[in-house]
């Protein structure tokens, strides 16, 4: 099939991309934006879908609107131009073999017209169509009959959209380079590969850039979904023998603390936050660091449990560090901590990029940037209100006073709990005797950057590599069993599956479009009634009636906001504002916003300055907002189920009845499984069977490719890997046995990114 002494005769699968004749400067440069530095490189970068172009037909009216592949020869070909509106188009007419003519038309690609010549015999592949009585092709895929189907008259590959760069190139590229995959060493053993039926690296690969067939094709996704599963398996696994070969500071149970900590809050836990908390402080109590996942719904109450595991680390006279993702999250759990810990001696500083702030329980005061050069406040609560009135500090001289005070007194272990975003383990903080990370929200943080995440939370004590603090990861989405299975081998779980028994289940109803007035009906009525009651962590405003937020999707799915989404959302809003709800304040909240806008906006909503708060789907809202007791979802079908549930978290955070409203275009069953439930676990189930895996946390952006994530519901397969990647493990710990494993997984891991 390829003849070497060719184009590729003196080059390896390491040579690199630009080192290419036909690879030119400017095309070296996106492919390096790509990451596609060596040709090996540029073999993995896989195709994301498939054209079918396998069906070649003579010209009929039954092959109509369908994707077919017609051959010819040209009988005309010439290059129109329509001034008007600034168009070149390219027409060339083919006569079939029974002497029916196509006209195949281009936009704008005039030099076409220079490889189709009158007398060739080409392959042009696309959607059949008739133009008045003519057959028809509009921007057809094109090559001679005389060479291999490449770009048409077979399953054709259709690479990531990359501006500079196109599938056809890329095909050309990659068609011959291919061979040199010939000599690639395996991941996978002789004997794995036939103990599964799985193909070779070369046949794989070959297959998924030019299948034969779809089977083949299939059986290619296998194989490379088994290699990058047996990669996960093996790289956490290893993880997870690193890990419990370090030291922590163990740290004893002390029953009595515990007791009376629970016996302050307003509530008695629930036997899942019991059961958790037990795990974590018998963990704690080993001499190698604990490695737990708790994972929970939101409003299912892990800040307890994990202000438990801190009032133990701290009370026998160690540091702890929470990290948040969000500088606003991060400043909500400073608020809670400072509240949950309030009677105890215990020194919590909040430590973000655009706000320090220090709370020193023995005067009773609470300082800030402007506190810590001389100025204390005389009180804790004033100083919080302040903080929330003012909370965005200018980077200024004092700042950076309070900056280097503050991780002075961290480092000599003045500071007890340090609360902040990731920037706390990042950048020059050292600690005097840490021994506790608590990470919130750690799907943010991406899944698979979770192994770079603890090689950090590893190094950061100060100079003493002795012993590593424990770990302690949250996450508020609920995740599947399988899943849970495929990613999280390096670590234990405890799984909070029990809401708090104060709160009522939010009323979830589908509404079609002849229904939506009677819904805004009743929110009027909710918004005139009563606030919510407070509670003990809930400091917001008791002003006026219950607030409402109506949710809105992107026009396009995209994982940002476009100005189309800023512009629709804007629209909607005066929409409502105007015609809706002429009688209340609404509030707008999209991706656009600066972060301080942001802010501002919501804290507007929390102090109750907005009834209605209308924001797009991507923002976050962080802030709590228990009076907000209503929530409307638009477009509800473009949602999956885990999302839908995510977001009426937001809502039911008190104790009063809460409704949320899915307005749906389409009478969607699939929603309707929201209406039966508010077990997010059991909706994460249904959602991974109906969607697929991709949208649980940040798998889109771990580096693992589409075929992967497809298979990672395949338990069998899962469990084979595992099995494997074991076996390899305890017979050769250090892989030096397998340098070819030990090489895929390095670069496994430098696929890896922290934010
Ligand atoms: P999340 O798991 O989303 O972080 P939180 O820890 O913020 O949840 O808890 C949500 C709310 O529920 C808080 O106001 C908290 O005080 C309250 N809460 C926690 N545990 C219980 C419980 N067992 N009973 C009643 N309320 C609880
Ligand atoms: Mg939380």
């Amino acid at each position: 099939m390829f003849s070497r002494y060719r184009y590729t005769w003196n080059m390896h699968l390491d040579t690199p991309l630009k080192n290419l004749p036909r690879v030119t400067s400017r095309y070296a440069k996106v492919l390096e934006k790509l990451e596609l530095f060596t040709v090996r490189d540029l073999l993995f970068h896989l195709p994301f879908r498939y054209d079918d172009f396998r069906r070649t037909v003579a010209l009929s009216e039954d092959c109509l609107d369908q994707n077919v592949t017609v051959e010819g020869r040209i009988t005309r070909a010439k290059n129109v131009r329509t001034w008007k509106k600034r168009l070149t188009i390219t027409e060339v007419f083919v006569e079939d073999e029974n002497g029916n003519q196509l006209k195949a038309v281009w936009f704008n690609q005039l030099y076409i017209l220079d490889s189709l010549r009158v007398g060739t015999i080409v392959r042009l592949s696309g959607k059949l169509s008739l133009d008045d009585t003519v057959f028809s092709m509009n921007n057809p895929a094109w090559e001679r009959a005389a060479r291999d189907a490449t770009n048409t008259g077979r399953l054709v590959p259709i690479y990531p959209e990359t501006k500079g760069l196109t599938s056809k190139w890329l095909r050309w590229q990659i068609k011959t380079l291919l061979e040199l995959a010939q000599d690639m060493p395996d991941v996978l053993s002789d004997e794995i590969r036939e103990k599964f039926h799985l193909y070779d690296i070369f046949t794989a690969l070959t297959q998924l850039h030019f299948p034969e067939s779809r089977e083949k094709l299939l059986r290619s996704q296998k194989r490379m979904a088994f290699q990058e599963m047996f990669l996960v398996q093996m790289q956490t696994q290893k993880i997870k023998k690193t890990w419990s070969g370090k030291k922590s500071l163990p740290i004893a149970f002390d029953e009595k603390l515990i007791q009376g900590f629970v016996k302050k809050m307003p509530f008695t836990l629930t036997d899942a936050q019991r059961k958790a908390t037990f795990e974590i402080l018998k963990d704690l109590e080993k001499p190698k660091p604990m490695n737990r996942l708790l994972n929970g719904d939101v409003g299912s109450g892990k800040t307890v449990v994990a202000a438990a595991a801190a009032l133990q680390a701290i009370s026998a006279g160690h540091q702890v560090a929470i990290m948040a993702p969000t500088e606003v999250l991060a400043k909500q759990h400073f608020e809670s901590f400072c509240e949950l810990f309030k009677d105890y001696n215990i020194n919590i500083a909040l430590l973000t990029n655009s706000y320090k702030s220090i709370r020193h329980p023995e005067d009773g005061a609470q300082s800030d940037e402007e506190s810590a050069s001389g100025n204390l406040k005389p009180n804790y609560n004033k100083a919080l209100d302040k903080h929330k009135a003012d909370s965005s500090f200018r980077k200024s001289g004092t700042q950076n006073d309070v900056r280097k005070e503050l991780l002075k007194k961290i480092s000599l272990g003045e500071i007890n709990l340090i609360i902040g975003t990731h920037a706390l383990i990042q950048k020059d903080v050292t600690f005097k005797n840490l021994a506790l990370v608590i990470i919130d929200e750690q799907h943010r943080f991406g899944v698979a950057q979770r192994a770079a995440l603890q090689q950090e939370t590893a190094d950061i004590n100060d100079g003493d590599k002795k012993s590593i603090p424990h770990l302690l990861t949250m996450t508020a989405t609920p995740i599947p069993r399988t899943l849970s299975i495929a990613f999280f081998g390096s670590l234990d779980l405890s799984i909070l599956d029990e809401m708090p028994k104060n709160r009522k289940p939010i009323i979830t109803t589908v509404v079609a479009p002849d229904e939506q007035e009677k819904i805004y009906e009743f929110i009027r009525s909710e918004i005139k009634k009563g606030p919510a009651s407070t509670r003990g962590d809930d400091r917001s405003s008791t002003r006026g009636g219950r607030q409402a937020f109506v949710i809105l999707p992107l026009v396009e799915e995209s994982l940002s906001e476009s100005m189309v989404d800023v512009k629709a959302a804007t629209q909607e809003h005066a929409r409502l504002s105007e015609f809706v709800f002429p009688e209340f304040k609404l509030g707008l909240l999209h991706g656009r916003l600066k972060p301080k806008e942001k802010e501002s906006v919501m804290h507007k909503f929390k102090d109750k300055e907005f009834d209605i708060l209308v924001s797009t789907s991507v923002v976050e809202v962080g802030v709590d907002i228990p009076n907000a007791t209503v929530m409307i979802i638009e477009n509800a079908e473009r949602f999956g189920l885990s999302q839908l549930h995510q977001f009426r978290g937001r809502v039911g955070r008190s104790d009063l009845q809460s409704y949320c409203f899915l307005f749906s275009q389409t009478k969607s069953v699939r929603l309707r499984a929201l209406e039966k439930t508010n077990d997010g676990f059991v909706i994460a189930e249904a959602d991974l069977k109906l969607r697929g895996p991709g949208q649980f946390f940040g798998l889109v952006q771990s580096g693992l490719p589409d075929i992967t994530m497809e298979n990672l519901t395949n338990v069998k397969l899962i469990k084979f890997a595992r099995e494997e990647a074991a076996a390899i493990l305890s017979d050769d710990p250090q892989l030096k046995k397998h340098p070819v494993i030990q090489d895929a997984l390095q670069k496994f891991s430098d696929k890896i990114h922290l934010e």
